[in-house]
């Protein structure tokens, strides 16, 4: 039985309000649904030591090397699932403020169904600053500062599709979409390299785990 993996995407707008959109990857699927569908689904099973929900399909007892081998592993599987994103028109000020609380090289800019407009970088936001000093970032909206050509890869890209557009890019991060095109997660190459250290027996921890 394997423990279901939430996905939260949290959406900062312009009024300073965060708003969380959950969904579930689906390993058998490689799609995300919502944790409603997942929690509906006839091979949904409560674990009622942990309070949460697993999946006991049938095929859960994966071939182990669908999670060694990079072009068998999905980048749904390996991706960050907590995901800060921003509205369009949340000031450039706030970003730098999120960047800087939660470290963050850059933040994916979405619309109202979370779909990826940009991305906002601290480099972006250093560029605009060294532009003068009469800027006032509380009145500029990230849309005005974005990079608007956003790469992304879909839940179901492999692992080494994904790196190798990643290194072809020379980008470090990229959001990751679900088949509607909705930011569900980021992978980052830190994320690769995880992976790497876990496929063969070096790190433990993330494959299965909830979280
Ligand atoms: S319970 Fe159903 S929807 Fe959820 S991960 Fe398992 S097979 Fe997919």
């Amino acid at each position: 039985m394997q423990t279901v993996q939430l996905q939260v995407r949290h959406t900062l707008d312009a009024s300073g309000r965060t708003v969380a959109a959950n969904t579930v990857y689906c390993p058998f699927t490689a799609r995300c649904v919502s944790l409603e569908d997942c929690g509906s689904c006839q091979h949904a099973h409560v674990d009622p030591r942990r309070g949460r929900f697993a999946c006991a399909h049938p095929a859960v007892e994966m071939d182990p090397r669908d999670l060694r081998e990079p072009d068998r592993t999905r980048v749904g599987q390996v991706m960050t699932r907590n995901v800060f994103c921003v509205r369009e028109d949340v000031p450039v000020a706030t970003v730098a403020q999120l960047l800087d609380s939660q470290s963050f090289s850059g933040v994916p800019v979405v619309d109202e169904q979370g779909r990826p407009q940009g991305i906002i970088s601290r480099a972006d936001v250093v560029h605009l600053c060294a532009e003068g000093e009469e800027l006032n970032l509380a009145t500029i909206p990230a849309r005005d500062v974005m990079s608007a050509r956003a790469i992304c890869v879909e839940v179901s890209t492999s692992l080494s599709m994904a790196a190798a557009l990643m290194a072809y890019q020379r980008i470090q991060r990229v959001p990751v979409i679900d088949q509607e095109g909705k930011v569900v997660g980021m992978l980052a190459a830190l994320d690769v390299l995880r992976w790497l250290g876990e496929a063969d027996g070096y790190l433990y921890g993330r494959g299965h785990t909830a979280h």
